[in-house]
């Protein structure tokens, strides 16, 4: 047992299979929770990933030693400053959210200062929502990163990369800016453009009398389970990860004007650079054990 009691703000996928991978390695106590409605907090006490539930974060916080915020970012900053005056001297607080520096900065003001503060972010998730989407082994093999502000005691970053170790996850620090910028490469850029593909498709079904998706096999389909993503998460990480997205987005219009240019001129070569380059960065993602090397991801042939 890593903590005592554990208190989840927030019960759906990430706090869902927090609770589950925790009670898996025994890291807790006890885990108690809470969310905004009460039909989530039922169906989170009733499936038995938390032992209690509370109606408010004041309530669900008191007396824990670790507190995990798993609410969208932009719920962050109104949760931290209910339960601040609540927390227990000494307790642990954390969160989720897919970006760093915009929580620290809606957080951090609001937690006393005999409390310590120790972000992450867990990369690993679906496109599904709510308590009843988690599972244990959610966490496996997969990167959590923790970005604890500078002064951060060692002796509870380390402890807390502890519980995160027990639920199965490889754990690393970084910076939370650093984080924000690698994130929009890896995650919140790639998310934008398939929630723009899908659209864009979207708007064709009117004219290919729905062929968009009788033959969605090719491609296509991955990009509409990305953007069957939470529609409220995404929304909260592209305002509050404004600077990075941007950026790599402006990048990543220039090499798409490049790759247009190449096939309005016929440059076959530059093409076939291009795409010889991009497989061998999947060859790295499954030399890493980050993905699957089973072709169509593993999707049956009738799937
Ligand atoms: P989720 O399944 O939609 O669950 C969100 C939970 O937060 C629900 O219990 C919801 O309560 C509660 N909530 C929503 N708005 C709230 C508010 N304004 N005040 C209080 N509680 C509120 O979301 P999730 O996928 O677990 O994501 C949670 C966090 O994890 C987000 O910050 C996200 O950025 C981060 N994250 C997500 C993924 C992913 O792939 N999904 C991966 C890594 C990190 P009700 O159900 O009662 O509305």
């Amino acid at each position: 047992m890593i903590y005592e009691r554990v208190a989840l703000i927030g019960l759906g996928l990430i706090a869902g299979s927090i609770a589950l991978a925790a009670r898996r390695r025994g890291l807790a106590k006890e885990i108690v929770g809470t969310a905004r409605t009460a039909q989530t907090r039922e169906t989170a006490l009733r499936i038995g990933l938390v032992d209690q539930v509370f109606a408010t974060p004041a309530e669900a916080v008191a007396g824990a030693d670790l507190v995990i915020l798993c609410v969208p970012v932009g719920a962050m900053a109104d949760v931290a400053a209910e339960i601040g005056p609540h927390l227990k001297p000494g307790c642990v607080v954390s969160d989720v959210g897919s970006v760093k520096q915009a929580v620290i900065d809606a957080v951090a003001p609001h937690l006393p200062a005999e409390t310590v503060f120790v972000p992450a972010h867990p990369l690993a998730g679906t496109e599904h929502s709510g308590p009843e989407s988690g599972f244990a082994t959610l966490f496996d093999n997969r990167f959590c990163i923790l970005t604890p502000p500078e002064g951060t005691a060692p002796d509870d970053v380390a402890r807390y990369r502890t519980f995160w170790e027990g639920m199965g996850a490889r754990v690393e620090e970084m910076d939370a800016e650093h984080h924000d910028r690698v994130l929009a490469v890896t995650s919140h850029v790639p998310h934008l453009i398939a929630y723009t593909m899908v659209g864009v498709a979207d708007d064709l079904r009117r004219v290919t009398n729905s062929e968009v998706i009788k033959f969605s096999a090719a491609g296509f389909r991955d990009f509409t389970r990305i953007a069957a993503s939470d529609p409220t998460m995404w929304r909260d990480v592209f305002l509050n990860n404004e600077a990075a997205t941007l950026e790599i987005l402006g990048r990543f219009t220039e090499e798409l004007f490049t790759l247009q240019r190449a096939i309005r001129k016929g440059d076959g070569d530059l093409l076939f650079d291009h795409f010889t380059r991009t497989r061998a960065i999947r060859r790295g993602i499954l030399d890493a054990g980050q993905d699957t090397d089973a072709p169509d991801f593993g999707r049956k042939r009738n799937d």
